[in-house]
Parts: C-alpha cells; structure tokens; sequence
C-alpha cells in the first residue's frame, strides 16, 4: 500500500513498478486518513506516513516524503512543498507563490532540486524502516510550461532535456526524477528480503 493521496505519485509509482512483481494500492482505497505531517525532514515525514497507514491496516506500508528545494529561498518549500500557499493550497496556489518569490531573481541564482525519500515499513513498529532517496538538479523558470506530471513540473527546468518536467513524456520523468530514483532502489531492497 502506498501511503499517500497524491494521485500523481501514485501513478508514477505504479509505472515504475509495471516491470517488477510489485503493485501498490493507494491508502484511500483502503479506508486509510492522511497523516499528520509534522515532521521537519523528509524523513521524518516519510516515516510519520508509512507508519500511520500501517497501524490503520495491519499491512506493510511504503510512503514517500517528497518536496522542491530552490536555493534563492533557502531550500523552502522544502517539507513544507504541499501546503507552500498554505493548508488547502492546490497546486496553482503553490507554483503562483514560487513565481511571485522568485520574482526579479536572475537565471543564474534560481537553482533547485527535488528531493525524495521513500520509506518502507514491515509492520508499524518495525524499528529497522528500508529508506532510500533520490535528488533530481535543475532550476526554476519564470513562466510554468507544459501539461503532465503534477505540482512544480511545470516550472521545474531539467537542464540536459531542455525542457520543463510538466513537458517531458511521463517514461522520461520516471527514469530520471527523484521518485524514480528512490523507488528503483527500494525496489532493489525489498527483491532482497521478499525473495
Ligand atoms: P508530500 O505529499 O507531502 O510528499 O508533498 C510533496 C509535494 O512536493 C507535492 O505536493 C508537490 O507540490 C511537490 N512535489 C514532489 N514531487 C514532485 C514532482 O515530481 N513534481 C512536482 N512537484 C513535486
């Protein structure tokens, strides 16, 4: 199960597992409410959420703790990507208060990247939670383009493609970004114990 709501990640996720013998569910369908993110890192969060959904079903629980890093603002949103334009913001809200931050900031200073950390847990109490991470480089552009993907995509710049990530194909982003990263080397941990 994947602890999450976020329709887009559980979609990248599940195209990233098709070539492996794993499939997640979404804890929705499972009756599972989003935790409370109170974490300061990444981490902190990942583990709040896999452990949450564990309780809530007995099962194992992979999650992800994702969010955008931008260095003119000194890392945020950070953890706090989501709910950057605060608690009920969608992700219009939240790419219009970046732009609007980063307003005036030359190209040369608008450098960020992703950060994943993907986390999972046997049971709620497993004291030994498989962790794995994944940092996807790029930039910030000053006008949002293309339509696919979710949250920053659009004005997150991937330098060696010359495009946005909203206009990258969803294979492409998958191999490269910060999701597919984490989530191939889980997958190469949980082979591991699972076989
Ligand atoms: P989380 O669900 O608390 O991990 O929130 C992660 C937030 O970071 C998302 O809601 C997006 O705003 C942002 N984010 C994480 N990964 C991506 C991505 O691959 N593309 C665009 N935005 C992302």
């Amino acid at each position: 199960m994947l602890a999450s709501d976020n329709a887009g990640k559980l979609k990248e996720i599940n195209a990233l597992l098709h070539a492996s013998d794993f499939v997640v569910v979404g804890q929705a369908s499972l009756g599972v409410p989003g935790a409370d993110e109170t974490g300061d890192t990444f981490i902190e969060n990942a583990i709040l959420k896999a452990r949450n959904a564990s309780q809530y079903t007995g099962r194992p629980a992979l999650a992800d703790d994702s969010g955008l890093e931008v260095d003119a603002l000194d890392g945020a949103p950070g953890v706090h990507s989501a709910r950057f334009a605060g608690s009920d913001a969608t992700d219009a809200h939240n790419l219009a208060k970046l732009l609007s931050a980063l307003d005036g900031v030359p190209r040369e200073q608008r450098g960020a990247r992703f950060q994943c950390v993907m986390v999972y847990l046997r049971q709620a109490d497993d004291a030994t939670p498989l962790v794995c991470q994944g940092t996807w480089e790029g930039s910030i552009v000053e006008q949002g383009r293309g339509d696919n993907g979710f949250g920053y995509d659009p004005v997150f710049w991937v330098t060696q493609e010359n495009q946005t990530a909203a206009e990258l194909d969803s294979d492409l982003k998958n191999r490269l970004s910060h999701r597919g990263q984490a989530l191939r080397a889980m997958i190469a941990h949980l082979a591991q114990i699972c076989w």
